[in-house]
């Protein structure tokens, strides 16, 4: 079974859509290979609000969110972790609104990794290292507003500090990059781990929430046959690489290009950290063991 995508919406960057009762959304223009559409920023709430991800660093975008919100203070900044697509802006939007910047911190992302790259070919979006929180929710806790609540949810795997929000007056989860409509999320090591993005996709679902809102694309409405076929997908992965190794060691650079025939060689890079992450996981479950570059089964 594949993961029922879902790509369709209708917008036009820098417009404020009411999607749900409580939720606008703004789309950045900065559409891309990591962001789909764009940065969607949401505006939670009527009166005082709480802007999720204010995006990039691109001023059009920060007058779009300060004109959907004139009139009604802007009353938390809320990140859902430190990538350049998300969380830039809430500086300058602070700088405007002077509200307060919820979120959890990275912890050991160096420099090196500001530009994620692998064979000159970009993984992901760059970090945002200079992110840093007024108010830690790393362990989770509450913010709310007239009417509305955001509840963060430790969500650690497509970043170490990934942040999902609940909302639950409707029921419903913003999930950042954590799980999207449109793609599957990249999990790059070292910040990226997927023994952590298993466990919290897992955590999510267990929520039974009814919508899900990812900061880029459509919401996701059948949100637990939506998760469980992310998880499957995942778990697929993981299955041809230990069946691979069944007929003996292997290299990651031996095995993308078997497992990986059918894709793009330019893919193979994003491939290769991927399958990274899957070796790491179960070596750390004991299914596999590491001699170098060299994996076999345990
Ligand atoms: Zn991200």
């Amino acid at each position: 079974m594949g993961i029922p995508y879902v790509r369709q919406l209708d917008f036009e960057y820098g417009r404020s859509d009411q999607v749900s009762p409580l939720i606008r959304r703004v789309i950045c223009n900065n559409p891309g290979p990591f962001t789909f559409l764009g940065t969607g920023t949401y505006i939670v709430g009527r009166g005082e609000v709480a802007v999720i991800d204010p995006g990039p660093d691109d001023p059009a975008h920060l007058e779009a969110i300060l004109a959907a919100t004139a009139g009604e203070p802007i009353t938390h900044i809320v990140i859902t972790h430190h990538h350049s697509d998300h969380s830039p802006l809430a500086g300058p939007l602070q700088a405007r609104c002077g509200a307060p910047i919820y979120g959890c911190a990275v912890v050991g992302a160096s420099e090196d990794d500001a530009d994620i790259k692998d064979g000159g070919v970009k993984m992901e979006a760059g970090h945002d290292l200079a992110f840093q929180p007024d108010v830690s929710l790393c362990g989770g806790g509450e913010v709310s507003g007239p009417g509305w609540t955001l509840e963060a949810i430790p969500t650690p795997g497509h970043t170490s500090n990934h942040l999902c929000y609940a909302l639950p007056e409707e029921n419903a989860c913003f999930t950042g990059d954590h799980i999207m409509g449109w793609s599957t999320t990249v999990i790059t090591p070292p910040d990226g781990d997927m023994t952590d993005y298993l466990a919290s996709l897992n955590r999510i679902r267990a929520r039974g929430f009814s919508t899900l809102w990812p900061t880029h694309g459509p919401p996701i409405r059948d949100v637990d046959a939506f998760i469980a076929a992310y998880l499957d997908h995942r778990q697929e992965r993981i299955d041809q690489i230990t069946t691979a190794l069944k007929s003996g060691p292997a290299r990651i650079a031996d095995l993308v290009p078997r497992l990986y025939a059918d894709v793009d060689p330019k893919l193979w890079p994003a491939a290769s950290r991927s399958m990274l992450a899957a070796m790491i996981h179960l070596v750390r479950e004991g299914r596999l063991a590491a001699d170098g570059e060299t994996y076999r089964l345990a």
